[in-house]
């Protein structure tokens, strides 16, 4: 693909193994502890940075920033003053588009073409959250004696959130935690993952620019085990969003327990793809690839079951490998990059793990399998895009989130089996169903357990519509006004001064 501008140009200007600080109460701090971690670039195996590894001292200071900031000129933004913060980081967004994009590019590997067309769904997420601020309102309700009692309902920010998230898209991660904590009047402190802090940094930076009051905005760079766990126990945190691993979503649960904080968790997933016998075949193979083989599988809706109607199913099973043979594997920073690399050498380690178990268990490997080895790929983490054929529901492959660019392909004989298959599993995130008729799109929609069910398309998010998962997928959503309500308290009041909870229409 030819880009307006040379993304090996810029990632040049970029990093340059310096120590970047992180951002505490609107200071450029170290780690308390003066300990660092190295931010690896996952195609090269570079260093491309340093950033502190903050650890429950930092965390703790940045929780108190934002407490301070909420109680203090924060909480003095009118709600348009709020949504002209968000529009000016949305405009300086747009400025730094590039830069941004590089920066998650060095940082974990998604190919440039992929983090240069996130740009809709972060800008997006910034502008439909700047609208939201001043949308925001209370109800009236006459229930309890008509025409004599009306109570007033007002919504209040809940306060400092803690947002945690995962290596995989962390511009759109932060932004979605971010924004529309910004819009209801909460400050937040983000703890983003240890495999890629660089890009939540700039972030960082842009919110200073736009205006943003020192100690709304927290960048705290560390481990999960130290500073992730001390953000997700803190008593002073009102509420936690987290994004990332259903293990990791079960501890922060638990910890939130401490002081009863809110918690929201979009977590893994292992999606299903119904194909039926009457999909538009063309149309479904390049889309079916794509759910599972873009980001190398790292995306928490890859659709890595692959469900296809007994009568077309060889067919389909070869086309996608041959697609995914012809992919094009490489540094993400090449434009013609389609497939990069997986983010550490622990992840590669894992998905071999899973293709060595699909094999073991008696799947049929149709292509891919091994890790990719050559000039090209030195030091970096890469395995070919891989499809298995003969799959059972009860092989792994078939039952655990992967988190790489892995397809089990498996044969079903009716829709009411499909659905029942698909819907035999813990998670219940995403789905995609292939189908020319519409009657059947419907129906086999409303009976999948998943947050999103996505027709002849997959991976369509939208800032304005709600994303999140069923079952241990998580809890909440994001996107949408639905996301507001989770950084909202609702208040029945009246008057501030003397909290009357009714207004009494007629004298007593
Ligand atoms: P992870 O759960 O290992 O880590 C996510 C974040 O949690 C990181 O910042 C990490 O430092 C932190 N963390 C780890 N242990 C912690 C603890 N005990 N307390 C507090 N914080 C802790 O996940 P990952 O490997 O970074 O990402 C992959 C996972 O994320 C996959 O399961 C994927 O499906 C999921 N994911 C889900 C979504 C979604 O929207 N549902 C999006 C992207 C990724």
């Amino acid at each position: 693909m030819t880009l307006s501008f040379d993304p090996r140009a810029k990632a040049t200007t970029l990093y340059h193994g310096e120590f970047r600080p992180m951002f505490i109460g609107g200071k450029w701090v170290a780690a308390q502890s003066g300990q660092e971690m190295q931010a690896l670039n996952p195609a090269t195996g570079e260093v491309l940075a340093t950033v502190p590894r903050g650890s429950a001292a930092d965390i703790d200071a940045a929780v108190k920033a934002a407490r301070a900031a909420f109680e203090g000129p924060w909480s003095k933004f009118s709600p348009y003053e709020r949504q002209c913060v968000l529009l000016r980081i949305a405009d300086l967004f747009e400025t730094h588009w590039e830069e941004l994009s590089v920066s998650d590019t060095l940082d974990m590997g998604l190919p440039i073409t992929r983090t240069l067309a996130n740009r809709r769904r972060v800008i997006g997420m910034l502008r439909f959250y700047a609208g939201m601020a001043t949308a925001l309102h209370g109800e009236s309700i006459d229930n309890s004696i008509p025409g004599e009692i009306v109570s007033f309902t007002r919504r209040e920010a809940v306060g400092v959130v803690g947002a945690i998230i995962p290596w995989n898209a962390p511009t759109a991660a932060s932004i979605w935690k971010i924004a529309p904590a910004l819009a209801t009047g909460c400050t937040i402190v983000l703890k983003p993952s240890e495999d890629a802090s660089l890009t939540p940094l700039l972030i960082a930076r842009l919110m200073q620019e736009a205006g943003v009051p020192d100690g709304v905005v927290n960048i705290v760079t560390g481990t999960g085990a130290e500073a992730g766990a001390r953000l997700a126990e803190h008593p002073d945190v009102n509420k936690i969003v987290f994004t990332g691993s259903t293990l990791t979503g079960q501890a922060i649960a638990r910890a939130g327990v401490t002081n009863l904080k809110r918690v929201s968790l979009e977590l893994g997933g292992k999606s299903p793809i119904i194909v039926c016998r009457d999909a538009d075949i063309d149309k479904a193979v390049p889309v079916a690839a794509m759910a599972v083989f873009v980001h190398s599988g790292q995306i928490c809706i890859a659709g890595s079951r692959l469900f296809v109607a007994r009568e077309i199913h060889d067919e389909f099973v070869r086309r996608v490998a041959e697609y995914a043979g012809r992919l094009r594997i490489g540094h993400g920073i090449d434009s013609e990059t389609e497939i990069g690399p997986l983010i550490n050498a622990r992840q590669a380690g894992k998905v071999e793990g899973y293709i060595k178990a699909g094999s073991d268990e008696g799947a049929q490997l149709v292509t891919g399998g091994s890790r990719l080895t050559g000039e090209l790929y030195d030091g970096g983490n890469f395995i070919a895009p891989t499809v298995f054929g003969a799959v059972s529901d009860k092989m792994t492959i078939a039952r655990e989130e992967i988190f790489g660019p892995v397809i089990s392909a498996m044969p079903f004989d009716t829709l009411d089996e499909a659905v029942a298959r698909a819907n035999a599993t813990p998670y219940g995130l995403a789905a995609g169903i292939f189908t020319t008729h519409l009657g059947t799109a419907h129906k086999l929609a409303r009976r999948i357990k998943a947050g999103s069910v996505w027709v002849n398309m997959y991976h369509a998010i939208d800032p304005a519509v709600p994303f999140g998962g069923m079952k241990m997928s998580g809890y909440g959503r994001e996107g949408g006004i639905e996301h507001l309500h989770e950084y909202l308290e609702t208040q029945v009041g009246l008057d501030p001064d003397r909290l009357i909870t009714q207004c009494r229409l007629k004298p007593a």
